[in-house]
């Protein structure tokens, strides 16, 4: 979400009549986006602040989650000028103005308007082969280890007709691949665009906006995240099945196989639950596998509830996964729990819990070896003529070309698998 954020804010930019620098060390404005779900964000913050600030900076502007943790405390940082939150972003060109022109030399917006910012943003520019839309922002779950309520605010849905416009315009300018976004993606609740005689506008959900967005001409491949396994319906699951643009490939976090520690996360499903959405979306949809979120030495967690969670990520067998250590989140309900994990249990419980998440990868990176993919090329590799792409299950693929491959689909047929990719030849 940050990165679609930053593109936005570039457009708003340009739009405005600022340039991009080439260089760092080139530009009169610096803008830092941040992100404090990990530890010690304004330390990393600040620190990026001296090693980037140069002779040229005149305005430098902060923004984003630790702009809304900090509030007024981020100005003890003194070269800081402008401090925003995610939602008052289409505000910069107005307070790089003011700060430029000496009006002001402190600005700090960090307002939740969400209904506000997209009606300010200009048309999508410079437009990738594959991009992010934010479709949702904020989250209303208040999961108890969770900042995002408290820094991106309550949930909000954009109106269906602003997404598919958005849409529209990408794949008009030769975007082939589209992830909608948003922190509880699959809680989609965002205004009609059909008004019916005498009705009300109404809502669509995720579901009927994944099919109208899948009928688009020129989308190749549609993905979303992140959903939260409560809010993932039967419906959702057919649509993987039924839509050949949409990805069987689905991120839906766990964090504990344990009931009374997703109790304790207020996560508001048990582990059987969980269990259950993936018998019975692996039964409407073959072809689906998944990815997931985990999260090791929850406070008061036992070795035994611990053990829960290898489990049940043996059971499930997730094509990728993300696990962390638990990290306390000022201002959070698990902060002031007591029976914290001391950090040396927490190391032993995620390397425990990686090796089996590991296993699962290498099991599914195998399972492709004399298998064709379609391949999504993203970027050069390490060496000469090398590229990498994704397939659909967002698995790593190495090939070598004379052509540039970045931004096209080929079909590669995969010869040999490693830990975290596979390599194959093109298929001619
Ligand atoms: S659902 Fe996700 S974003 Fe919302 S509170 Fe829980 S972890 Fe945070």
């Amino acid at each position: 979400m940050n990165v679609y954020d930053a593109r936005r804010m570039a457009d708003l930019l340009i739009n405005n009549g600022y340039e991009k620098a080439n260089d760092v060390s080139e530009a009169d404005i610096l803008i830092f986006y941040t992100c404090n779900i990990r530890e010690r964000a304004a330390q990393k913050l600040f620190s990026n602040i001296g090693i980037l600030k140069n002779k040229n900076t005149k305005v430098i502007a902060v923004g984003g989650c630790v702009s809304q943790t900090e509030k007024e405390n981020i100005f003890r940082h003194k070269d800081i000028n402008i401090s925003f939150g995610a939602q008052a972003y289409h505000r910069l060109p107005e307070h790089i103005g003011e700060i430029l022109s000496g009006v002001k030399n402190r600005i700090l917006d960090i307002e939740f308007d969400q209904t506000q910012k997209f009606n300010h943003l200009p048309e999508r520019q410079n437009v990738s082969f594959s991009e992010f839309v934010t479709i949702q922002e904020g989250c209303d779950n208040f999961c108890t280890y969770c900042v995002v309520p408290y820094t991106r605010g309550r949930e909000y849905s954009r109106s269906a007709s602003d997404v598919i416009n958005e849409v529209k315009s990408l794949l008009a300018n030769g975007t082939k691949e589209i992830t909608l976004i948003g922190q509880n993606v699959n809680s989609y609740h965002g205004e009609a665009p059909y008004i019916s005689i005498g009705q009300p506008k109404g809502t669509w959900r995720l579901e009927r906006l994944i099919r109208e967005i899948a009928e688009l001409d020129g989308l190749k491949r549609l993905r979303y995240t992140t959903s939260h396994p409560k809010d993932f319906t039967t419906e959702l699951m057919q649509i993987h099945a039924e839509t050949p643009v949409l990805v069987p490939f689905a991120h839906i976090p766990v964090q504990s196989g344990n009931d009374r520690i997703l109790k304790a996360m207020n996560r508001g499903h048990t582990a059987q639950e969980y269990l259950d959405k993936i018998i019975k979306f692996r039964n409407i949809c073959p072809n689906i596998q998944f990815s997931s979120d985990f999260i090791v030495g929850f406070p008061t967690e036992t070795e035994e509830e611990f053990e829960d969670t290898v489990k049940l990520a043996e059971q499930v067998n997730y094509t990728i996964s993300f696990s962390f250590k638990y990290s306390r989140r000022k201002n959070t309900p698990a902060d002031k729990m007591p029976g914290q994990i001391p950090e040396t249990i927490k190391a032993k419980r995620l390397a425990i819990l990686q090796k089996t998440l590991i296993n699962s990868q290498i099991y599914h990176n195998n399972a492709l070896i004399g298998k064709t993919q379609e391949v999504l090329f993203e970027r050069r590799g390490r060496k000469p003529n090398q590229y990498i792409g994704k397939n659909v299950y967002l698995q790593s693929v190495i090939v070598e070309s004379q052509n540039n491959l970045i931004g096209e689909f080929r079909k590669v047929y995969i010869e040999k698998a490693g830990e975290n990719s596979v390599m194959g030849k093109i298929v001619k």
